[in-house]
């Protein structure tokens, strides 16, 4: 019998893995991968490691969850050290419990290594903190996965009154429903957004605007996924950084030499 490590990979940039992380893609037999994953991360594997990808692409899925769950716990019990490597972390939309419920039910020894969540790291490579000590106390992690017609799964009136920085994942495609969502649990039309497109890799794309104007900007300037839309104040601070590096801050400059 052997074990299975549930890994965050990061969110892009190979560098922002976990010691532990990398650790155990150096000792795996047998590594389970996701498409978000930085290829560069598997040349860390051992030459004879097994790589066996289960790519899910949007509206397509490559192996089903139940195929993933089932190989994981066949290399589980074959292979003495078994990776399953995703993006970010695991269990931040990365269906890492479901994985890990599979493995106890199967009696399969397990762990999970925490990794660096997009939802954070992109915008704090684009200069967007999710929390700040005047603008933001909370924040909130939402899925921007809706299916026509289905019910809808997130509790879109609470969180438009309740959190001050909302981060959401997998909302591209569903981008106006969202923003007519919100603006309809009356969110101001001048509510900052920003939406991070490949966040930390050297890809990274950013554009901002308000939740009135955000849709017509992103169509503009092609956004597509991976991408994390970030709606609240925190958003201008990202504004107020690129005219500080533009223009050096000379009042700041001036009182330091
Ligand atoms: N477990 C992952 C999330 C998987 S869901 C994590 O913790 O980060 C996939 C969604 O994550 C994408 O639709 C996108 O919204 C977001 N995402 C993943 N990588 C990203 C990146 N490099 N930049 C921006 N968003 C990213």
């Amino acid at each position: 019998m052997g074990k299975v490590y549930l890994v965050g990979a990061g969110p892009g940039d190979p560098d922002l893995i976990t010691v532990k992380a990398l650790k155990a893609i150096q000792a795996a037999d047998t590594i389970l991968y996701d498409r978000l994953v930085n290829p560069e991360l598997l040349r860390e594997a051992k030459p004879e490691a097994h790589l066996v990808y289960c790519g899910k692409s949007p509206g397509y899925h490559a192996m089903t969850q139940e195929t993933i769950n089932r190989l994981l716990v066949k290399y589980g019990r074959k292979s003495t050290s078994v990776v399953r490597l995703k993006g970010g972390d695991p269990f931040v939309f990365g269906r890492g419990a479901e994985e890990a419920e599979a493995l106890a039910r199967a009696g399969v020894e397990y762990e999970v290594v925490p990794g660096i969540t997009a939802g954070i790291a992109a915008p704090a490579y684009a200069d967007i903190p999710v929390t700040h000590r005047t603008l933001a106390r909370s924040f909130a992690i939402v899925t921007g996965h809706q299916k026509k017609g289905e019910p809808e799964n997130v509790e879109w009136g609470h969180l438009a009154k309740a959190v001050d920085t909302l981060v959401i994942y997998m909302g591209i495609k569903n981008l106006r429903w969202i923003c007519e969502r919100l603006l309809l649990e009356e969110k101001a039309a001048s509510t900052p957004v920003a939406i991070v497109q490949q966040g930390t890799t050297d890809e990274q794309k950013t554009v901002t605007g308000t939740l009135g104007t955000i849709c017509e900007i992103a169509r503009a300037a092609d956004i597509q996924n991976p991408a994390v839309i970030v709606i609240g104040d925190v958003v201008s601070q990202h504004t107020l950084m690129q005219e500080l590096k533009a223009t050096g801050a000379p009042e700041l400059q001036e009182l330091y030499v």
